[in-house]
């Protein structure tokens, strides 16, 4: 690999040109802007590298089609998903994913440099998508390039799909892959993102949680009413609360009827590798100012809850009047937007019909319950023959020992690669905990993007031989 690493290490400026070029594009999904040109920029990219490529349009589905019609409602089509694909000395095929949209960049004075310019300072570099997600496309592409120009023939089989709309939700996934399954085949699938945690340790993630995002509304009167009328008339602020107070205790322990049925404990192995995660919950803790964490929960107790646990989260809360000063009102509506972070086998549809059934069991038919989207949660094991050639080309890499992260807490549109097409995956990528993704100031270290590319390389190496 000393070859690959060399022209790694000789082109690693080209290769930031290269990501610096990208990210002059303002590909802000949220606000529909640079997509077609992104699309067709990231398409040449992958054509100079020798991969046939194709810009294939997400499925259009029907109102009646999408769930609850709230994920189609406002984005009939999605954007569309750059593919690719080339041939290599091993049959063996390995699916990158990843996504060619970026964040708003709002709020532009928090910026130390335009977000679309990005600048290079102090061994870093600045702009919206050097991280998430382009600094890994660029990254990857590099890697490919590497092995493209000294040897030739790529090691195995690589495919790429890279989606246009991530960073709203990626709608209609589920639907693409399902469509292309045969087009998408592969035996393994590199995630998008990825990197090395606080110390600097290279890091494996094997999974996402879940999600279902739902409004809950109550209306009780048909208009506000003076609050002397607290006597005789509902109040849709209490109804709610009343609502609300049934979904979650103060124990922390969430009580909708059958909510943790599907939940499947973590394995021996899994619950080893978070034994052999770094502790960093002291200073999260600490950067949010507090000292102990819900249920005193510290070390490998923190980590299991934080990763295995589903939750339910209020997001926001609105009723009544919530100006300066009193007034003396009685309000006839209420509204709340909640999440659930799910575990596997939890089902974002199941979860739903949980939660109505659970309201109407618990005297609140009139609480509205609006279907904001959701996706599923998935894993794959830590014992996957993958996991192991993801540990040694990261040695090769690295010289250290990946940290194995069996799932995150966060949210990813994984479940289809895992469950559709059967296929392994993990992240491999250039991402430090300081890098601002989605916030200002975005940013990547040039030695981490470096390094990122060459375990790329080696991983590409040895999952042929694998
Ligand atoms: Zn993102």
């Amino acid at each position: 690999m000393q070859d690959i690493f060399r022209h790694i290490d000789d082109h690693n400026d080209d290769a930031i040109q290269s990501l610096i070029d990208l990210c002059r594009l303002p590909t802000v999904s949220a606000q529909k802007r640079a997509i077609a040109e992104t699309a067709e920029h990231v398409a040449a990219l992958l054509r100079a590298l020798g991969f046939e490529t194709q810009v294939l349009p997400k499925p259009v589905l029907s109102e009646a089609e999408g769930r609850e019609g709230a994920q189609t409602g406002g984005r009939p089509s999605g954007h569309p998903v750059v593919y690719a694909e080339a041939r290599g000395a091993s049959p063996r095929t390995l699916l990158f994913y990843d996504h060619y949209d970026v964040q708003p960049a709002e709020p532009l004075d928090l910026w130390s440099s335009p977000p679309f310019e990005p600048a290079l300072r102090d061994g870093k570099l600045y702009g919206r998508g050097v991280s998430d997600n382009k600094g890994n496309i660029a990254a990857r592409l590099a890697a490919i390039r590497a092995w493209r120009e000294v040897r030739g023939e790529l090691p195995c089989a690589i495919k790429f799909c890279i989606e246009g709309d991530e960073e709203i939700g990626s709608p209609q996934m589920e639907e693409f892959v399902a469509e292309h399954r045969e087009l998408l085949a592969a035996d393994a699938c590199i995630w998008e993102g990825g990197g090395v945690t606080w110390e600097g340790l290279p890091q494996v993630v094997l999974g996402v949680k879940g999600l279902l995002y739902v409004q809950l509304e109550v209306g009780t009167v048909n208009r506000d009413a003076h609050s002397s009328y607290g006597t005789v008339l509902p109040n849709a602020a209490w109804r709610l609360a009343w609502a609300l107070s049934t979904i979650k205790g103060p124990d922390e322990r969430i009580l909708i009827d059958g909510f943790f049925d599907a939940v499947r404990p973590p394995t021996p192995e899994e619950r080893a590798a978070i034994e052999a995660m770094p502790r960093e919950d002291a200073e999260t803790l600490a950067s949010f100012g507090i000292k102990e964490a819900l249920l005193g929960v510290r070390g490998v107790d923190y980590i299991a809850r934080h990763l295995f646990e589903p939750t339910a989260t209020i997001d926001g809360l609105s009723s009544g009047y919530e100006g300066e000063g009193p007034k003396t009102v009685l309000p006839a509506r209420a509204m709340a937007k909640m999440d659930f972070r799910l575990v596997p086998d939890q089902d974002p549809h199941d979860v739903l019909a949980k939660l109505r059934a659970h309201l109407d069991r618990h005297g609140f038919a009139d609480v509205r319950v609006t279907d904001l989207g959701g996706e599923h949660p998935a894993r794959t094991p830590v014992t996957d023959p993958f996991v192991r050639v993801m540990r040694d080309a990261i040695r090769e890499a690295y010289g250290a020992e990946a940290v194995i992260v069996p799932a995150m807490a966060g949210t990813g549109p994984l479940y289809p690669f895992i469950q559709t097409l059967g296929l392994p995956t993990a992240d491999c990528g250039i991402g430090y905990p300081d890098a601002h993704i989605h916030a200002p100031d975005e940013n990547i270290r040039i030695e981490d993007f470096r390094r990122g590319t060459k375990a790329i390389a080696a991983l590409l190496g040895r999952f042929g031989a694998s």
